[in-house]
């Protein structure tokens, strides 16, 4: 009986503890999911949203709990990191100096360039260990590091022949949108920038200034492949459109000279692109009119901006049907009052190797924990379509005249070969004119990089074909350790 007794008190009571128990282990699993939910917000979600965010006005909170990441080269180099001193003082250092300023930026008593866009990467705890560490502890936890696509050997090899000169080299990979290398000069040491600001800022050559993605110059003879484009387009017999030149063209009361006058004769597309003729184009334009460029233009998303991390200026041609046929003429020749980035024709470019297809150009090619474990890792995408296959074809083949036997010939002869198109554009006349180059190259067959050069005032300097020439044979020559 007692052991009855005793047997039914104690099952009696069993449910209702175990109910009980049921409904905080519940309470339990669900307050932990919340957490692991929030946190997984927290590392997934709200990092991710950064690459496409411009503009991260987070910061001063998080830096007291958190060491910034580090900023990498695409081989691992340190482009940006913080030293930690032993009385427990941060230095953030840029190896690199003003090889790489515009594109890792600075943070201090401001922020630019990855250094700002990318900041909240940089503050971000790696993993939920470290997250939960940073908030139980007073010590900083390491943040996040980014790993950029920059080929910083080519980085610095470009910004030494920039040495002198003001201006802009961009090299990308037209198959994913990587971009390998982009260089501003005159540029700044991001170290020292504070100490020296108030020169910098005063300098009237605008060091701080990233001409690559925010510089608006004349497009020159690049133009020229826009005008092409549009023959290709709207006129049946583009390839039997021909030009005698004596050297310059009379439109309206304007003339419009080939350069140095030169007397190029009887031209047709071809050799007129290859050489580049100022009046076969100027001729052309008029003939298919104001609203035919302009739709050209658009066809190709000039004007455009291109998702990518860091600022970028739109580039813009101003032409309107009721402008004078002098203006179309000079538009179409790459003068007028069209202003582009040096950015804009790298993608351009990239689109004429790619078929058409526009990859999104990017920087950032990885997320790294503190330990260098793979976080996220970017993948190539399609930013869209800026001509057909064929329009692509087309303007290929043009642009293998160019260095073939033409303005830039100097380019040719090289396991790799090259594809491009020079621009001389004018200023005004008490400044040398900018020079340009933007092509391609082909390695074994296959489309390999694009690069464009601008040199401000550049035309009687080295010259942006002897530049591009120097830059291409370092890329496929160098000695890769
Ligand atoms: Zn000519």
């Amino acid at each position: 009986m007692s052991s009855s007794r005793s047997n039914s008190a104690i099952p009696s009571k069993r449910p209702e503890n175990r109910a009980t128990f049921q409904v905080i282990q519940w309470i339990f699993i669900v307050l932990s999911f919340c957490l692991i939910l929030w946190l997984g917000k927290i590392l997934i979600v709200d990092r991710e949203t950064i690459s496409a965010n411009e503009y991260n006005p987070i910061g001063g909170e998080r830096e007291a709990d958190i060491i910034r990441g580090s900023i990498l080269a695409s081989n691992g180099s340190r482009l940006a990191y913080t030293d930690l001193s032993e009385d427990g003082s941060e230095v953030r250092r840029y190896p690199y100096g003003a090889a790489c300023a515009h594109v890792v930026g600075y943070t201090g008593g401001g922020q630019a360039g990855l250094e700002d866009e990318a900041s909240e990467i940089l503050l971000s705890p790696s993993t939920l260990m470290s997250q939960l560490q940073s908030w139980a502890s007073d010590e900083k936890v390491q943040g996040c590091s980014v790993q950029t696509t920059l080929d910083i050997d080519l980085q610095n090899y470009i910004y030494d022949q920039l040495d002198g000169y003001r201006g802009a080299v961009i090299v990308s990979e037209p198959s994913t949108g990587r971009v390998l290398a982009m260089v501003s000069n005159p540029s700044f040491d991001p170290e020292t920038l504070f100490d020296n600001w108030e020169s910098i800022i005063a300098n009237e050559e605008s060091p701080l200034y990233a001409r690559a993605t925010m510089g608006l110059y004349p497009p020159g003879s690049v133009f020229k492949i826009i005008t092409a484009l549009a023959m290709y387009r709207n006129l049946p017999d583009y390839n039997g459109y021909s030009y005698d030149c004596h050297g310059e063209l009379q439109v309206d009361d304007q003339v419009i000279e080939c350069n140095d006058h030169t007397e190029h004769g009887y031209m047709e597309l071809p050799d007129a692109f290859a050489y580049s003729c100022n009046g076969f184009f100027g001729k052309a334009g008029v003939e298919m009119g104001s609203r035919v460029l302009r739709q050209t233009a658009q066809y190709v998303k000039l004007g455009e901006t291109f998702n990518f991390i860091l600022p970028e200026s739109e580039s813009y041609m101003n032409l309107s049907e009721s402008d004078v046929d002098s203006m179309v003429a000079q538009t179409a020749m790459g003068q007028g009052e069209t202003l582009v980035t040096p950015m804009s024709i790298n993608q351009l470019t990239c689109a004429i190797a790619n078929q058409g297809s526009l990859y999104t150009p990017y920087l950032v090619e990885a997320v790294l924990d503190a330990r260098g474990n793979v976080l996220e890792q970017t993948q190539p995408a399609l930013w869209g379509s800026v001509m057909s296959e064929s329009e692509a074809a087309f303007l290929q083949e043009l642009m293998r005249g160019v260095t073939r036997y033409g303005t830039a010939s100097r380019l040719s002869g090289y396991d790799y070969e090259v594809f491009g198109k020079t621009g001389t554009a004018q200023v005004n006349e008490d400044q040398d004119s900018h020079s340009w180059f933007t092509g391609f190259t082909r390695m074994d067959g296959k489309t390999d990089i694009a690069i464009t050069v601008l040199l401000e005032n550049g035309a009687s300097g080295i010259g942006a074909v002897p530049l591009t020439d120097d830059i291409l044979w370092y890329y496929y020559n160098r000695s890769v350790d």
